[in-house]
């Protein structure tokens, strides 16, 4: 007979004897028994978890021979640089062809394949020669780390999340979009990513004045306090010669991001307003300088844009290439035909960079800047063409943009409302001293 058996007998022969009132009492009190002679085990091993850890602090103060095995190891650490691949990396840490075949041939050997500048590779060898160890670190977030078991070596993937706060930054345009963006403490990354999403609705070659203004809110990255670097702009908006625009980010069901209008309708145009890498102009052009614009000949079809020679050219929009070639008023050219509807032509480049009957994609390089043809100085030739007519590309009316997926709709209003209104609180000290300003002038 267990224990157990004995027990319940005896509480069965006491509750006999009992009154009634006492009995509720009476099975609660054996429950608690029960429970603790149940499950012994459980009990003590509870207790073992508790009293463990301080038996080793008083018994085993841990030992100088108890370090970490890593530090055992020589550690040499090389940096990819452009050319480089795993072979030279490992003969510049002293590491044979072997070891190469070793790691490259491991289960994840894989992630090794594609390189590039700027990562860092840590090589720890033991006492016996044998690479240990090694970190193959892509980024402050990622990393892969190599450690040699029984012969192979087995990966480890660590990613690590940056915290992001979101940063909020102004400017007031005096001489350049890109000076103002300096002046506000913008990195190039972002200014350029402003004019990208504003340059669909502004020529900022030729559209940008004095007294333009812009503000936004961006994502700064940071890992363990340290600054890592700028992420996304969240929200933005540009006021141009009195007219303001607003774009927020917004990352639909699909994962693709995009900006939109407050409304949601894409920012993205079918065609560029300025087909060609307007911060090679930009940075350098001064606005209280007059602008070199190559002079006006009668007749003149297109717009002129004066740039540095090899400034990139784009296509304006997604279409076909339906002429290149060479000819003396025009030198090298390249026509695109974007649908049924609308032509594009690029005059006078330096360097044509597609064939005649080739697809191109919105954004992408046709040709550089050039002066061939009749040109006095290196220019872009743009003109723009609606059903065979030629129209004025600055002025011309463009194809509407998307609206945001109906069924995107609400999940878009939901997502963007906390970018806008965050954006609005930020730009409002800015705006009650102007309102100010303006109210103490007219007084
Ligand atoms: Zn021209």
């Amino acid at each position: 007979m267990s224990i157990l058996q004995k027990f319940s007998g005896f509480l069965l022969s006491i509750f006999r004897e009992f009154p009634r009132r006492h009995l509720i009492v009476s099975a609660a009190l054996a429950g608690c028994l029960l429970a603790l002679t149940a499950y012994p085990g459980k009990y003590t091993e509870v207790k073992r978890q508790i009293a463990e850890p301080i038996a080793i602090v008083i018994e085993e103060p841990a030992p100088e021979a108890e370090e970490p095995s890593y530090l055992e190891l020589d550690w040499k650490e090389q940096r990819v640089a452009s050319g480089d691949n795993l072979s030279t990396l490992f003969q510049r840490a002293k590491l044979s062809p072997l070891d190469v075949y070793k790691v490259s041939s491991s289960k994840s050997g894989r992630a090794l394949r594609n390189l590039y500048p700027g990562e860092t590779f840590r090589f720890g060898v033991n006492n016996d020669g044998i690479l240990a160890e090694l970190q193959y670190i892509k980024s402050p977030l990622e990393s892969h780390i190599f450690t040699y078991k029984n012969g192979s070596y087995i990966a480890e993937k660590q990613l690590r999340q940056p915290e992001v706060l979101v940063s909020y930054r102004e400017g007031v345009i005096k001489d350049s979009l890109y000076m103002a963006g300096k002046e506000a403490n913008l990195p190039d990354k972002l200014i350029m990513e402003l004019a990208n999403i504003f340059g669909w609705d502004i020529d900022f070659v030729f559209d940008i004045r004095r007294g333009d203004s812009f503000s936004l809110t961006y994502e700064d990255r940071y890992l363990e306090g340290e600054k890592l670097g700028t992420g996304n702009i969240i929200a933005a908006s540009f006021t141009n010669r009195g007219k303001t625009y607003q774009a927020v980010r917004y990352t639909n069901s699909k994962g693709r991001s995009n900006y939109y209008t407050p409304e949601g309708r894409s920012m993205r145009k079918a065609f560029l307003r300025t087909p060609l890498d307007i911060f090679r102009i930009s940075s350098g052009f001064n606005l209280r300088r007059k602008h070199p614009i190559h002079k006006k000949i009668k007749a003149h079809r297109g717009v002129d844009y004066a740039a540095p020679r090899g400034t990139p050219v784009y296509a304006a929009g997604d279409g076909k290439v339906i002429a290149t070639g060479y000819s003396k008023p025009n030198g090298n050219y390249v026509f695109v035909q974007h649908g049924q509807t609308y032509t594009t032509k690029y005059l006078h480049l330096n360097r044509k960079k597609v064939r005649k009957g080739q697809t191109v994609r919105q954004r992408q390089l046709i040709g550089t800047v050039g002066s061939t043809g009749y040109a006095t100085g290196p220019h872009l030739h743009y003109e723009f063409l609606v059903n065979g007519v030629h129209r004025n590309p600055r002025t011309v009316k463009l194809p509407q943009s998307q609206p945001i997926a109906k069924a995107e709709k609400a999940a878009f209003l939901k997502a963007t409302k906390s970018s806008l209104a965050q954006l609005a609180e930020y730009q409002r000290p800015t705006q009650l001293a102007s309102a100010q300003r303006n109210n103490s002038s007219a007084n």
